[in-house]
């Protein structure tokens, strides 16, 4: 009988594409017809809760409710004639995945009598059996509830699978006592935090702006493998990556995949889950090729951010679902295959006002480009001042592989902004003639001579005039601003997109900024969290030391200036336009004092510093007790992830290498006895004895290697703090890892392949 390796291979020979029809071949016929948008409301609310639900998306405002059962009312009218007959609250625990509960909107009175109903009460609020979901402890000491409660800015939607339709109402999850325990609402706090904090920096040039929100564009990548040779590999299927694989002989060096044709098999599947997706309303846009092979791309137009959120969680769900009737696994793990690129999930990352500007867009006048400006530095500050609270939000098990691995960014937090600004923003630096603000005084200091310091500066108020010639009193105020500050080039230059930097975790982009380092199989959330918390935080700071340079008697554009330049020097060490994946970066970064985490345990430290605390407190983004849990909860699934991975390893080790490695040693062992039977001298058979040693001291290795990581392991679960248990997960059980994945390689390199069970890397990442 042929081994289990080769029985999936068998399986993968004649794979055809699968037949994709689309419901139109225009996708604007079918776009969103299965969310209940506000096309949808429309038709089915009464006039009264359509208001209220737009109120609500664009405003924020309660919905009541009476009016929350008009609501129902209308979703279950829309949804049945969809042919939906279930509904669940859809929500983001802290386990990664998407969660639903279905029940059924089918009801029987008392005498008996069927009817289909939908409450303002089962849309608002859900009590789900919460006790299985991570709550970092906040459920067991106090309540044991959790609540779902809707969302109203994110629309709800109807997942089609094989044998019926679910309406879906997207939710965020709290615990009894109201705390958080999803990745949604920090998430909407973070958002609301930006907003107040940017509206307030935004009436410095236009008191229009009412509202701003941040927009966000996710590029997903992702592995492709047939089902068959997925399901031969247990640490695929249980941990999402292979634990042991030899690099396949013609791997990426050649990179003839990247923006290659896609595979037909592929192209089905793709043009199959874009279908899906753009009846769910998401706006999919772009797929590629990526680096590696059998390494795909996909990425959607821009959205506002907690949808675009919500979108790239369902849009996983959804790639999932859709590749089983293609015979495909979708791999999200940011490293299946050790020595091929790695994938990671890029968070293009703006923010834009009511007015319809971008804020991260560099304008056509001095005044909307000193706007520009305020936000671009203020990132680049607030990125700086936590960077390590940054690398923390992209930590975890898996993208402890990928970072600082082929082609992907190190754990060192840096910024790209490329060669034109970079220029523009070193010309504001070195315009400052007051020497005060640069001398490194501490900022209180510096603050308390302000009056004394704008007497020195050359960038007065246009309006005051001082300090320019006739010819220039003619000018307009706004060009007088962009002569005195010398960045009225800016625009034109942003026009050259060729300034790109692929090497970098966080790349400004022209008009956005561009977080490579997430992983892709994270919820963006949690480092959107962190991002549009730490720039909303860095805009309140902003705003009180230009208020209080105002308030001295300084001029605005004076002010705002000011405080600028001296966030351009003091974030001026986040800044790196090199090659972020060489060795000499590495060793610059540490010259420039840059943390450099490597793995997830000491990262997450970060999410409880005191200056975190702070920070999460200051912008109502967590109070000390939810992300105390929080940091548990992720510490606790970082452990859970390698205890799985060790005994995975384990098992494969001793039943599936060991028996193939000692099965083919006792041909050998024949082989050797055989020719010794007829007769041949030692030298005839000197190649099987080596390689019968050979076998024999890889066993040996993995052998006692094995038996070292289940001590360890043991010794690592005894451990109470869950810090400690994670340091010990992390440095005493892991290091096992590689040296026994080595001679497992080693192995497959010398056993017959007859023989050999695990789907071999080349195998795997061919697309029959
Ligand atoms: P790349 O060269 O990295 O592939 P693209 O120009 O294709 O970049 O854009 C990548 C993503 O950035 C897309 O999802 C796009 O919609 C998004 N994007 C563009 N503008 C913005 C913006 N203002 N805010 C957020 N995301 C944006
Ligand atoms: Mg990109």
């Amino acid at each position: 009988m042929s081994n289990i390796r080769f029985r999936a291979l068998e399986h993968t020979v004649n794979r055809q594409p699968v037949k994709v029809t689309p419901p139109s071949n225009k996708v604007s016929d079918y776009f969103g017809t299965n969310v209940f948008n506000k096309d949808a409301m429309h038709k089915f609310l009464p006039k009264d809760a359509y208001k209220a639900v737009i109120g609500a998306i664009e405003q924020g405002v309660r919905i009541d409710r009476k009016i929350a059962d008009q609501v129902a009312l209308g979703m279950k009218e829309w949804a049945t004639s969809k042919g939906a007959s279930h509904y669940t609250h859809w929500f983001q625990p802290l386990t990664g995945a998407t969660a639903e509960k279905h029940d059924s909107f089918f009801e029987v009175s008392f005498d008996g009598k069927a009817f289909e109903h939908f409450s303002g009460s089962a849309l608002t609020q859900q009590e789900p059996d919460a006790s299985s979901f991570p709550s970092g402890g906040i459920r067991n000491t106090f309540e044991a509830r959790g609540y779902t409660a809707w969302d109203p800015s994110s629309p709800a939607f109807i997942i089609e699978s094989t044998n019926g339709k679910t309406l879906c109402i997207p939710t965020i999850f709290v615990s009894y006592t109201g705390e958080t325990l999803d990745y949604k609402v920090p998430l909407l706090k973070a958002l609301n935090a930006l907003d107040k904090a940017a509206v307030d920096v935004c009436q410095y040039f236009d008191k229009n702006v009412t509202k701003v929100f941040a927009t966000l564009g996710i590029e997903q990548e992702y592995f492709l493998v047939d089902t068959a040779l997925f399901n031969s590999r247990p640490d695929l299927t249980i941990t999402g990556r292979t634990v042991f694989g030899h690099s396949p002989a013609k791997g990426q060096q050649l990179e003839d995949h990247y923006f290659g044709s896609i595979p037909d098999r592929a192209y089905a599947f793709m043009h199959a889950f874009e279908i899906e997706a753009f009846k769910l309303g998401i706006p999919l846009k772009t797929r590629h090729n990526e680096v590696a092979p059998s390494q795909f791309e996909c990425a959607p137009v821009f959205e506002e951010i907690n949808l675009a959120v919500d979108h790239n969680a369902l849009l996983m769900d959804v790639m999932d679902k859709v590749a089983h009737r293609h015979n495909f696994k979708v791999l999200l793990h940011e490293k299946p295959y050790a020595g091929i690129n790695g994938s990671g999930k890029h968070n293009n990352w703006s923010i834009g006002t009511n007015t319809g500007k971008n804020l991260l867009s560099p304008g056509s006048t001095p005044k909307s480009n000193m706007q520009f400006l305020t936000f671009f530095v203020n990132t680049i500050k607030a990125v700086h001042n936590n960077a390590d609270l940054l690398r923390a939000s992209i930590a975890s098990a898996s993208n402890d592989h990928r970072l600082g691995a082929n082609e992907a960014p190190p754990a060192i937090m840096s910024i790209f902004i490329g060669g034109q600004l970079s220029n523009a923003l070193d010309e504001i630096e070195n315009s400052a003639k007051d020497k005060k603000v640069n001398s490194g005084k501490p900022r209180e200091a510096v603050l308390a001579n302000a009056g004394d310091a704008f007497e020195e500066t050359e960038f007065e108020d246009s309006a005051s005039g001082n300090g320019l010639s006739k010819k220039d009193k003619k000018m307009s105020p706004e060009e007088k601003t962009a002569l005195k500050l010398n960045i009225g080039k800016i625009p034109e230059i942003l026009l050259d997109n060729t300034d790109r930097n692929r090497t970098s975790p966080f790349a400004f982009t022209g008009n956005k900024f561009e977080f490579r380092a997430v992983g892709s199989s994270a919820n963006s959330s949690n480092p959107m969290m962190v991002l549009n918390t730490i720039v909303a935080n860095q805009l309140r700071e902003f705003k009180k030391e230009v208020d209080s340079y105002i308030d001295k008697g300084a001029k605005k554009d004076e002010a705002l200036l000011k405080v600028l330049r001296q966030y351009i020097i003091d974030s001026k060490n986040i800044r790196f336009e090199g090659n972020n994946y060489s060795e000499d970066w590495a060793k610059e970064a540490k010259k420039r004092d840059l943390s450099n985490t490597t793995t997830t345990p000491p990262a997450l430290d970060a999410f409880v510093s005191k200056k975190s605390m702070k920070l999460f407190e200051e912008t109502g983004v967590f109070t000390h007790r939810e992300i105390e849990a929080r940091h548990e909860i992720m510490l606790e699934t970082y452990v859970k992830k390698i205890q799985i991975e060790a005994r995975v390893i384990g098992d494969l080790a001793m039943n599936h290498v060991i028996p193939a490695a000692v099965n083919y040693q006792t041909k050998l062992v024949e082989s050797v006895q055989g020719l010794k039977n007829i007769g041949m001298k030692p030298e005839i058979y000197t190649a099987q004895s080596d390689m019968i040693r050979e076998i024999s001291e890889h066993i040996t290795v993995i052998k006692t290697q094995t038996d070292a990581l289940i001590e360890e392991r043991k010794k690592a679960n005894r451990i109470e703090n869950m810090r400690d248990k994670a340091i010990a997960y992390c440095d005493k059980v892991r290091p096992y890892f590689d040296t026994i994945r080595e001679h497992v390689d080693k192995l497959e390199m010398m056993v017959d392949d007859e023989i050999w069970p695990l789907a071999k890397y080349r195998e795997l990442v061919t697309i029959r």
